[in-house]
């Protein structure tokens, strides 16, 4: 195995890695941080994505696998308390490996992709903008920026903006909005949409001072056209999560948000 280790910038995680790390040395494996085949994160959920961020560039050859130094994550199956469970099951155990589906965001020709959440947002002024599905108006949207989660990501800032939680065995899309303005002049859906697979979402209008955000990353925008396009879909380029134990989604739920 050609490994590499993400780790968050904390005593706890680092001295977890360094254990990591010397087991799976010493069973003949080989640290490769440009090639890896197997990447380990050691931290949250955050550190999890960041480290498939790290290798966006050759996803289809890496396998993600997390271990939480907090509570249980939602990418992170084994815990602080695993460690030797963790390095047992990735010298012996046979790889179980899901593939997710990324959400892409375009403009310009440009993509960027998100594990999480893609989104478009005006910190400063209202974000305007036409919102078709299958180039169906489906509404002029006014507010602070639109929102687009994946199944994983449901859970994440789509939960927090009043979002539902997906069944992780169904892959989708939800359009959530972020302080939409509704009232006698102006009105939106006001309310999220949940999409299967296979659909295109265009924004058109003018993302002036706009942020288009991917997971903890995002490049702003600054054109004066009003008449620029954003589209959002999934892509067909997918990552690899590894896994070795079964968590139960519901069990995860519990643990993250209802009791410890
Ligand atoms: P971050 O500090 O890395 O993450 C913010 C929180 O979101 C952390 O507690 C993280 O868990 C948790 N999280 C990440 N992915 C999750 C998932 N799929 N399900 C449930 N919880 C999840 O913040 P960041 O670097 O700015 O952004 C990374 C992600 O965090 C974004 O993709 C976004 O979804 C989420 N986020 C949410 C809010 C919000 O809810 N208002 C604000 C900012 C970011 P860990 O503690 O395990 O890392
Ligand atoms: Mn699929």
């Amino acid at each position: 195995m050609k490994y590499f280790i993400c780790t968050r910038d904390d005593v706890n995680s680092r001295a977890i890695r360094d254990e990591i790390d010397k087991a799976l040395k010493k069973n003949g494996n080989v640290l490769d941080e440009i090639c890896p085949d197997t990447v380990i994160s050691v931290g949250g959920d955050g550190t999890y994505l960041r480290a498939v961020h790290k290798y966006l560039d050759r996803l289809e050859n890496v396998d993600f696998i997390g271990i939480h130094t907090g509570k249980l994550g939602f990418f992170c199956e084994f815990t602080r308390n695993e460690i030797d469970d963790l390095i047992e099951a990735l010298l012996y155990k046979r790889r179980v490996i899901v593939k997710h589906h990324l959400l892409d965001i375009k403009y310009k020709n440009n993509h960027y992709y998100g594990i999480n959440e893609v989104r478009v947002e005006n910190p400063y002024n209202t974000m305007i903008c036409n919102v078709y599905i299958q180039n169906q108006l489906l509404e002029n949207f006014r507010g602070n920026g639109l929102n687009f989660s994946s199944t994983t990501g449901a859970s994440a800032y789509n939960r927090s903006l009043g979002g539902p939680l997906i069944d992780p065995r169904i892959e989708t899309i939800t359009m959530g909005e972020v302080a939409s303005i509704n009232h006698n002049a102006y009105r939106s859906l006001n309310s999220f949409l949940v999409l299967g697979e296979g659909y295109e979402i265009r924004l058109q209008g003018n993302f002036k001072r706009c942020l288009i955000g991917y997971d903890h990353e995002f490049v702003t925008i600054d054109s004066s056209s009003i008449e620029d396009e954003i589209t959002v879909n999934l892509s067909h380029r997918s990552m690899r999560s590894l896994h070795y134990k079964d968590v139960n989604y519901f069990y995860r739920l519990r643990k993250a948000f209802v009791a410890d």
